[in-house]
């Protein structure tokens, strides 16, 4: 298997959930010196993240952020260039953070262009914003690999009654990356859909999604034990990463590895 190398690692939604889970992981991967930006609203949990990774050799940045604010992208790209150094050999981005948005409700009720927009805004823009920005900041250069991750879904790929933001703004995302993978050949790119989690996302879902049946399922799979932790899901997202043969801007699902 291929070694990821010293990497600077940029993480989105890096405060709890997935995003944590996959920092510990990289940090588990990763040569010493590499450098993490992680990325959230939440500091405190954000700074404790950071005691815990800076106990392997890595140097941590935080950026307590609200990515659905316009600067947001230029601001973690900044740090980013901020933190690069010549050792680097390896620009990983996880487009992770994200929002369920409002699954109590029917497409039919969603009237305001304002309501959709901020959710787009935070989780489609947001995305393709910084993507294009940390491969400005970092371009095609020999010594230094590229990555792309989106943290994909199944809702990119199949509909959910109550959940059309969600799966609006996941199939969108794996379009974008699909895009991105076509223009950049020497990118990696990669749209990674998880699984069920046991994540404050799907207990959210499970709580409040206004479709009887999807809310229904998902206390199911909660009862059955089909819900994964972030940790199964990460180590098969690692195993992708590391043996490196997947095919630039597919979809893969976790069930698939
Ligand atoms: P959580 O809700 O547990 O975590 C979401 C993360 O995103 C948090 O770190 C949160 O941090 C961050 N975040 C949310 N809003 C913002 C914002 N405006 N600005 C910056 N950061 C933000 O979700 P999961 O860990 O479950 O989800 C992670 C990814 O996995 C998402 O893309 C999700 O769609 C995807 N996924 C999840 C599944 C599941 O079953 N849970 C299934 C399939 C895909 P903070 O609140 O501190 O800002």
């Amino acid at each position: 298997m291929a070694q990821l190398g010293r990497v600077l690692c940029i993480i989105t939604g890096a405060s709890r959930g997935l995003g944590r889970a996959i920092a510990k992981e990289m940090a588990q991967q990763v040569k010493p010196k590499s450098v993490f930006v992680l990325v959230a609203r939440s500091g405190d949990a954000l700074r404790d993240l950071e005691t815990e990774l800076t106990e392997s050799d890595l140097e941590v940045r935080c950026l307590v952020l609200d990515l659905s604010s316009m600067d947001a992208p230029e601001t973690v790209v900044q740090t980013a260039k901020e933190a690069f150094s010549p050792d680097i050999e390896h620009v990983m981005l996880f487009n992770n953070a994200g929002a369920i948005g409002d699954v109590s409700r029917f497409s039919r009720s969603f009237t305001s262009m304002a309501e959709v927009n901020s959710y787009l805004s935070f989780n489609v823009s947001s995305a393709l914003c910084l993507t294009a920005g940390v491969l400005q900041a970092f371009p095609k250069q020999s010594g230094l690999r590229r990555c792309v991750v989106n943290i994909s879904s199944l809702c990119a790929l199949k509909p959910f009654s109550s959940w059309v933001l969600y799966c609006t703004g996941k199939a969108a995302r794996d379009m974008m990356f699909k895009v991105l993978a076509e223009e950049e050949p020497d990118v990696r790119v990669l749209n990674y859909a998880p699984g069920p989690l046991d994540t404050e996302m799907l207990t959210f879902a499970r709580n409040n999604s206004g479709d009887l049946g999807v809310k229904n399922s998902i206390s199911q799979m909660f009862d059955e034990g089909k819900v994964l932790t972030c940790e199964a899901t990460c180590a098969k997202l690692m195993k992708l990463l590391l043996e490196d043969k997947y095919t630039s801007g597919d979809h893969i699902d976790v069930y698939d590895v």
